[in-house]
C-alpha cells in the first residue's frame, strides 16, 4: 500500500546516525519519518557503553554545538565522567563518559518521541523507491510504500551482516537482531560501489562473579564532574561509580594462541577488514607478540544490572576459549560470561562515491550516513547523521548544502577524510587528523559552530540566549584583560609572589600577565584586592556558564600565539578549498595530467582544487597543472 502522507525526509535505521539525522531534518522544519526495525533499540548501543575520548569527544560536541541530541542523553545517563589527557594542551584534551546503556536509551527515545514534526514507524525497509536518477522513498519489509523527497540511509553494520563465533556464523545485524538483507541486495543492484568490513565485541560478565579486591579501582573525575553538553550540568547525572581495572597474563595468551586454528580471522572465514585501533584480542596476542600483559577495563554497562563490559578482550574465538581465556585473569577467575563475544561482517559504501553533502552521486535525494560510510564509532556515526539530516533538510528547503571546512570542524575533517581518501578500515576521528587542531577544541565547539546552526533552525533559544551571553562575556573579558593595566606601585609584592611567582618591575597588562605558565585566570583575578575582577565574569551574573567563560578566556589569551599563526595557515589552505571545480570538467582532456591522475579525478569528480589535493596520488605539481588549466579555460 502506499502511505497517504509524503514526507520531506525518511531516515531509514534509528542508531546514533539515524536519530540525529531525524531530529535535525525535523528541527529545520522538514517532515520527517524515522523507519527502523525497532523501536526498543532506538540509540541502542551495539558494543561499549561509552560516549567520547579523544578525538571522538570533540565530535560529540560539536553535535551538541549543533543541537544534536548525544551530548544531552550522555549528561542524564553518565555513570562515570572524565577528562583525558587533562594535563596536555586543550586541543587533545577530551571527554569520555561510562553510559548505563538503558538510561542512554531512554533519553534518545523521549528526544525522538517528543520532537515536533517526527514520526517514528517500526518495520525492517527492504527497498528504495528510484525513479529516474532520483530516490522517492522507501518500501517496507510488508510493501508498505513511503514517498519522500529524500531518504537518508543509516544501516550501520545490518547490511548483509554475518556474526562469527569460532568457525560457526550466523546472519544478524548485530546479535538478537535481524540483518537487512533485501536492502542490501537492492542497494547492490543499484550499482553503489560497496566492500566488506569486520567489528568485533568482547562477551559481557555477570558482575557478581567478578572478585573486584583482586582488581584495581579507576575512579571517574569526582571534582567537578564533568559534563558533556554545552546545556549540560552535573546535577542532571545519575550516581556515579568506578571502573575497574585488570590484566592478560602469559596464560591467556596461550589460551588465546591455542584457538587460532578455530578463529574465523585465522582461517579465512572472515574477509572484511577490521579497525586497526581496536583490534580483537587475538590479533594483539597475534601482532604484539612480544608483549607479556595488556590492560582490561571492566567497565559497568548500568546502574540497574551487573552486566560488565571487558575493555580490550573484543573477540570472535570459540566460546570454550573465550571462558578459559577470561577465566584466566585476575577476578575473573570464577566469572560467568552473560554473552558470548562476536566479530561481525557487514556491507559498506565506498565513501568516494559521495559528494560533500553526503548525498549519493548516482542517486539524487540519497544521503548515507554512519558505519555505512566505513566509519566505526557512536560518535563518528552521530555527526554523519546530523550532517546528512542537516543537508537532506537543506535540499528540501532549495537551500545549498552546509559544508563546513577543516579548519571549522571535525566534522568537516570527517567528511572531507571520507569522501577524498575513503576507507581501507573502519575509519575513527583521532585529533591527528586534524591539520588546525589547535582551533578544533572541544571547548570551543559551541563558538565555532552554534551561530551556523542557529540560521539553520537547528538551535532552539534557550541554547541561543545561553551561547549568546556566554560569547559577550568572552569577548568583553578578553578586551578587559587586554586593555586593564597593573601597575607594581598598586601591587603588594606579596601578592605579585603569591600569583606570579615574583614581584612585577613594570607595568603590565593583565592579558600578558595571564600569558606566563603557570598563572591562572582566578588567581590573578585575586590581585589588587579584586580591583581587577568584574561583574561580568562572576558565579554570581554567570551561574552555570562562569567555568567556561573563565576557561575560554584562558585559552584564548594564554594560546593567543599559536592560534594567530594557525590562522594564518588557515588563510593559505583556503585559496585552494575556494577554488571550486566545474561539475563538466572533462578530466580525461586535460592532457598535461597524467593518465592516472586524469581517472582518479575523474572517478572521484572532487569539488574543489582543496579536496583534489586529498586525493591519494594526486600531487602538488598536479594541483598546479589543474590549477593553470583552470586559468585558461575561464
Ligand atoms: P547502528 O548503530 O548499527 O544502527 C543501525 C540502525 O539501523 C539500527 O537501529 C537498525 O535496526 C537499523 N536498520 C538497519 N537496517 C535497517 C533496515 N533495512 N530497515 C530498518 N532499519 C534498519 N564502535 C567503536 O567505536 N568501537 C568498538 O569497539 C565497536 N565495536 C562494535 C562491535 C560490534 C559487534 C558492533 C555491531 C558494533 C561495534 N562498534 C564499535 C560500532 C558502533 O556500534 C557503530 O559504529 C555505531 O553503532 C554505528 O552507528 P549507526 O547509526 O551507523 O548504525
Amino acid at each position: 500500500m502506499l502511505y497517504p502522507e509524503e514526507f520531506d525526509v525518511i531516515v531509514v535505521g534509528g542508531g546514533h546516525a539515524g536519530t540525529e539525522a531525524a531530529l535535525a531534518a525535523a528541527r529545520m522544519g522538514c517532515r520527517t519519518l524515522l523507519l527502523t526495525h525497532n523501536i526498543e533499540t532506538l540509540g541502542q548501543m551495539s558494543c561499549n557503553p561509552s560516549i567520547g575520548g579523544i578525538g571522538k569527544g570533540h565530535l560529540v560536541k560539536e553535535v551538541d554545538a549543533l543541537g544534536g541530541a548525544m551530548a544531552l542523553a550522555t549528561d542524564e545517563a553518565g555513570i562515570q565522567f572524565r577528562i583525558l589527557n587533562s594535563s596536555k594542551g586543550p586541543a587533545v584534551r577530551a571527554t569520555r563518559a561510562q553510559a548505563d546503556r538503558v538510561l542512554y536509551k531512554a533519553a534518545i527515545r523521549r528526544r525522538l518521541e517528543n520532537q515536533p514534526g517526527l514520526m517514528l514507524f517500526q518495520q525492517a525497509v527492504d527497498d528504495l523507491m528510484v525513479e529516474g536518477d532520483r530516490v522517492v522513498g522507501a518500501v517496507t519489509q510488508v510493501g508498505i510504500r513511503f514517498r519522500a523527497r529524500t531518504v537518508v540511509l543509516t544501516a550501520g553494520t545490518f547490511l548483509d551482516g554475518r556474526i562469527h563465533v569460532g568457525l560457526d556464523s550466523y546472519a544478524a545485524g548485530r546479535a538478537g537482531d535481524p540483518p537487512a538483507v533485501s536492502l542490501s541486495a537492492r542497494l547492490k543492484e543499484l550499482r553503489l560501489p560497496q566492500g566488506r568490513l569486520k567489528t568485533g565485541t568482547p562477551p559481557r560478565i555477570d558482575g557478581r562473579s567478578i572478585d573486584f579486591s583482586r582488581c584495581e579501582e579507576q575512579p571517574g573525575d569526582l571534582d567537578p564532574v564533568p559534563v558533556f553538553s554545552f546545556m549540560g550540568q552535573a546535577a542532571m547525572h545519575p550516581r556515579q561509580v568506578p571502573c575497574w581495572i585488570t590484566h592478560t597474563n602469559e596464560r591467556t595468551h596461550e589460551i588465546i594462541r591455542s584457538g587460532f586454528d578455530r578463529s574465523p580471522m585465522f582461517t579465512g572465514k572472515i574477509e572484511g577488514v577490521g579497525p586497526r585501533y581496536c583490534p580483537s584480542v587475538e590479533d594483539k596476542i597475534n601482532r604484539f607478540a612480544g608483549k607479556d600483559s595488556h590492560q582490561i577495563f571492566l567497565e559497568p554497562e548500568g546502574l540497574s544490572t551487573h552486566e560488565f563490559y571487558p575493555n580490550g578482550i573484543s573477540t570472535s574465538l570459540p566460546f570454550d576459549i573465550q571462558l578459559a581465556l577470561v577465566r584466566s585473569m585476575a577476578g575473573l577467575e570464577n566469572a560467568h560470561i552473560l554473552r558470548p563475544g562476536y566479530a561481525i561482517e557487514y556491507d559498506y559504501f565506498d565513501p568516494r562515491s559521495l559528494r560533500s553533502s553526503f548525498e549519493t552521486q548516482q542517486i539524487k535525494g540519497l544521503f548515507f550516513a554512519g558505519q555505512i560510510n566505513g566509519t566505526t564509532g557512536y560518535e563518528e556515526a552521530a555527526a554523519q547523521g546530523l550532517f546528512a539530516g542537516i543537508n537532506a533538510a537543506l535540499q528540501c528547503r532549495g537551500e545549498s548544502p552546509w559544508l563546513p571546512a577543516r579548519h571549522e570542524a571535525y566534522l568537516g575533517v570527517l567528511v572531507d577524510d571520507l569522501i577524498t581518501k575513503g576507507v581501507t578500515e573502519p575509519y575513527r576521528m583521532f585529533t591527528s587528523r586534524a591539520e588546525f587542531r589547535l582551533q578544533l577544541r572541544e571547548d570551543n565547539a559551541d563558538m565555532r559552530l552554534t551561530e551556523a546552526g542557529r540560521r539553520m533552525g537547528l538551535i532552539d533559544d534557550a541554547r541561543w540566549d545561553a551561547f549568546n551571553r556566554k560569547r559577550d562575556a568572552v569577548s568583553r573579558e578578553t578586551e578587559r584583560l587586554k586593555s586593564t593595566w597593573v601597575n607594581p606601585r598598586n601591587l603588594p609584592s606579596e601578592d605579585a609572589v603569591r600569583v606570579l611567582g615574583q614581584a612585577i618591575e613594570r607595568e603590565y597588562k593583565l592579558a600578558d600577565l595571564l600569558r606566563r605558565p603557570g598563572v591562572g585566570y582566578e588567581a590573578l583575578m585575586t590581585l589588587a584586592s579584586g580591583r581587577h575582577r568584574t561583574e561580568l565574569v562572576s558565579r554570581e551574573t554567570l551561574g552555570e556558564l562562569y567555568a567556561p567563560v573563565v576557561e575560554q578566556v584562558e585559552i584564548g589569551v594564554k594560546y593567543a600565539g599559536y592560534i594567530d599563526r594557525q590562522n594564518d595557515e588557515v588563510e593559505r589552505a583556503a585559496f585552494y578549498e575556494g577554488r571550486r571545480l566545474p561539475e563538466s570538467l572533462d578530466y580525461m582532456q586535460v592532457s598535461a595530467l597524467s593518465i592516472e591522475v586524469r581517472q582518479k579525478l575523474a572517478k572521484h569528480r572532487p569539488e574543489t582544487l582543496g579536496q583534489a589535493s586529498r586525493i591519494s596520488g594526486v600531487t602538488p605539481a598536479a594541483i598546479s597543472l589543474l590549477l593553470v588549466h583552470l586559468k585558461k579555460s575561464r
